[in-house]
Order: C-alpha cells, then sequence, then structure tokens
C-alpha cells in the first residue's frame, strides 16, 4: 500500500501551495486519479485522513476523480477504454498498447480562502 507515501507528498505539495499563496486555510483539494496509475481512490482517502490528522488541514477535504484509462493499440491503432483485467486491445487482442490518458495523479484544485 504506497498510498500513505503519495498522501504524505500531497499534504507536503499542498503546503508548499499554501505558503507560496499566503493561504489562511485550505477548504478542499481536488485529485485526480488515473485508472492505470495503481493508485486506490478508497485508500488515498483513509491515508489523507490519517496524514491530516492534528495538522492545519485535519478539515481540508479530498476530492477525487477519476480519470479513465484510455490506450491506443500499436498494432491496429484502435483508442479504446482499457480492460484492467485482460490489458489487451478489444478489437486486435494484441497486447501492444500505448497509454494515452488515466495513467498518473494529478492535484487539479486547491480552493482555499
Ligand atoms: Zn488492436
Amino acid at each position: 500500500m504506497h498510498e500513505l507515501g503519495l498522501c504524505d507528498a500531497l499534504l507536503r505539495m499542498v503546503k508548499d501551495v499554501a505558503v507560496k499563496e499566503e493561504l489562511t486555510s485550505v477548504q478542499k483539494i481536488t485529485l485526480e486519479i488515473g485508472e492505470l496509475s495503481g493508485v486506490v481512490p478508497a485508500y488515498m482517502s483513509d491515508c489523507w485522513t490519517a496524514v491530516t490528522d492534528g495538522t492545519d488541514y485535519e478539515e481540508t477535504e479530498l476530492v477525487i476523480e477519476t480519470v479513465p484509462g484510455i490506450a491506443r493499440c500499436l498494432d491496429c491503432e484502435e483508442e479504446f477504454r482499457i480492460d484492467l483485467n485482460s490489458m489487451r486491445c478489444p478489437f486486435c487482442k494484441s497486447d501492444k498498447l500505448m497509454p494515452i490518458s488515466g495513467n498518473d495523479m494529478t492535484l487539479r484544485e486547491i480552493e482555499a480562502s
């Protein structure tokens, strides 16, 4: 479970922005998690609660949006949403896939006062 480390990094990122922008409090952050990133959204929520416990960010709400995993097949050049169980092209069954979106995690928005 590497979500705890990710939340630590996320909290540091939010703190950096808060210091730079001179924010007094952060109400909400929006995180985009790609289906192919291997990050489990439910674990992120739990870990966020754990890492912010007792800090200035205890009340900061974590909103998670899932980004679908889209890939292009290198053999037939079709684009499709990846089936995480098979990881193959649904058209020609090739396993030579290139991820186009959904393979990372992005901090999209910070809402503060
Ligand atoms: Zn194909």
